[in-house]
């Protein structure tokens, strides 16, 4: 595990200043060892906010619950989108595609950013300046790997605020997440336990075939759902173009 964290000297002078450090937390391992490291380094807890995208019925549960229990006193808000993942996709007749993530931009990226504008309003001790922290790595996607770790927001820097959006351990292997955590004495969220790589949605456009069999099997309910929905919009969530019954051999 490595034991040492850079802070880019935009991001130092930012903590300098009395910023707020804004952790974006899906329950996931990444967001979990994230918050870990950023409290280890020095970053004080009268600077961090926790923010959770609340995706409802499609989420893992029990992630608000691994995130109180992991995050100790942490002030946390939730931000949720006007409409459901299922009514989204119900709506446009089509699952969103790995290109276009609707899903993300309209369930996650939007909502969270309107809550952090909002709070920052509420709390001007942060003088309007925010690190917006994420827990996206390199070594997950090719996507992934081409973000910068460091970037100035000019669309979210505007009426008085300094908004940066930080990847603070994109360089991180998967292994250094997990001894990160192990290091705190915390475990990850249970659905790894149970075979799950990645805790996204329970069922996720980009999910493996492996995790969208091990999801179908932990989550009947829900898996029959997308199933039917899959069926009546004539459009499938997997990017093979395969139904999810064909792709997980799990009949709904
Ligand atoms: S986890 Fe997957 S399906 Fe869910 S919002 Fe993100 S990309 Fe979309």
């Amino acid at each position: 595990m490595r034991d040492t964290f850079d802070f880019p000297d935009e991001v130092r002078d930012m903590l300098d200043a009395g910023a707020l450090f804004a952790v974006n937390h899906s329950a996931g391992k990444d967001s979990q060892a994230m918050l870990i490291a950023l409290r280890d380094m020095g970053v004080p807890d009268d600077q961090i906010l926790i923010v959770h995208a609340d995706l409802g019925e499609v989420e893992w549960p029990g992630n608000l619950e691994h995130i109180r229990d992991t995050a100790g006193d942490l002030e946390l808000i939730i931000a949720r989108s006007r409409r459901t993942f299922l009514e989204m996709v119900e709506q446009r007749g089509m699952f969103p595609s790995p290109s276009q993530r609707q899903c993300t931009s309209d369930l996650k990226r939007g909502p969270i950013q309107r809550e952090l504008r909002r709070y920052l309003k509420a709390n001007p001790r942060f003088g309007g300046r925010i690190v917006n922290c994420m827990g996206m790595r390199a070594q997950e996607s090719a996507a992934r790997a081409k973000k910068p770790a460091l970037r100035f927001s000019e669309a979210n820097s505007k009426a008085g605020r300094t908004w940066y959006d930080w990847l603070p351990i994109h360089d991180w292997t998967e292994e250094e997440v997990f001894a990160w955590i192990a290091y705190a004495g915390q475990k990850p969220h249970w659905a790894y336990a149970k075979g799950m790589s990645r805790l996204s949605c329970r069922f996720c456009i980009m999910a493996s075939a492996c995790d969208l069999t091990t999801s179908a099997k932990l989550n009947p309910d829900l898996y029959r759902r997308y199933v039917e929905l899959e069926k009546r919009i004539g459009h499938t969530l997997s990017m093979s173009r395969r139904g999810l019954e064909e792709v997980t051999g799990v009949a709904a």
